[in-house]
């Protein structure tokens, strides 16, 4: 797949605009880069992205060696879900593990990455798809984190699709979450959905297909 790298650059340029409109000019822009190759990745950090997302773990292992080649020190976050066996594998490249939400993946993660940034995911629509813990469960999951010596630095939320209204009612609770613990960063806000985020206090977006067009596979 060839990458578009003016168009690449022209979106990342829309994309800020919007941001700062919203009053989000400090909110960090994530490119999420699955199923697209690390030359996606490269044209989106040399176009001012402030990094990368990916959600599969078996494909950013195949990509991390070009990642790390073509990518003067990444900032990676894992944003997709983290099964416990896959953490030793992808130590060597993520930088932010997002989707911290069991005490299981939280032990493993402390144990082979020390001090790791953290973020706990919570399900903050309820979904019986989505992964996250509830909103009831974050403050243990938070402790539990920091009593295991990771650095948890927020929370991050995947928005209700389909339903404007309570995707916003969603990243309001995420942020009233994150303020009560104490935490500054909120992870919220996708392509259909980043502008409630900013406007609900997301300090990070994650855009995947406003940036590098639709993914063949999902
Ligand atoms: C795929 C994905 C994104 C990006 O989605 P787009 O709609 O392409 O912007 C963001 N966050 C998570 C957790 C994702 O899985």
């Amino acid at each position: 797949m060839s990458v578009d790298v003016a168009r690449v650059a022209d979106n990342v340029a829309a994309l800020r605009a919007r941001l700062a409109e919203l009053g989000g000019a400090g909110v960090a822009l994530l490119a999420v880069t699955k199923t697209f190759p690390v030359e996606a990745a490269a044209a989106a950090i040399d176009a001012g992205c402030d990094g990368i997302g990916e959600n599969y773990a078996q494909e950013l292992v195949a990509k991390s060696d070009g990642l790390l080649a073509i990518i003067p020190r990444p900032d990676v976050h894992f944003i997709g879900h983290l099964q416990s066996n896959k953490v030793r594998s992808l130590v060597d490249v993520v930088t932010v593990w997002e989707t911290l939400d069991r005490p299981s993946i939280i032990e493993e993660l402390a144990r082979r990455a020390a001090g790791a940034t953290v973020m706990v995911q919570v399900n903050v629509s309820g979904e019986a798809s989505k992964s996250g813990c509830t909103p009831a469960a974050a403050e243990s999951l938070v402790s539990t984190a920091i009593e295991h010596g990771l650095n948890v630095v927020g929370l991050m939320t995947v928005g209700r699709a389909g339903d404007v209204t309570a995707a916003r009612l969603g990243f309001r609770e995420l942020r009233t979450l994150a303020d009560g613990l104490g935490l500054v960063q909120c992870s919220m806000g996708m392509s259909d959905d980043f502008e409630w985020a900013v406007q609900e206090g997301a300090t990070q977006v994650r855009i995947g297909s406003a940036l590098f067009g639709q993914r063949v596979r999902p």
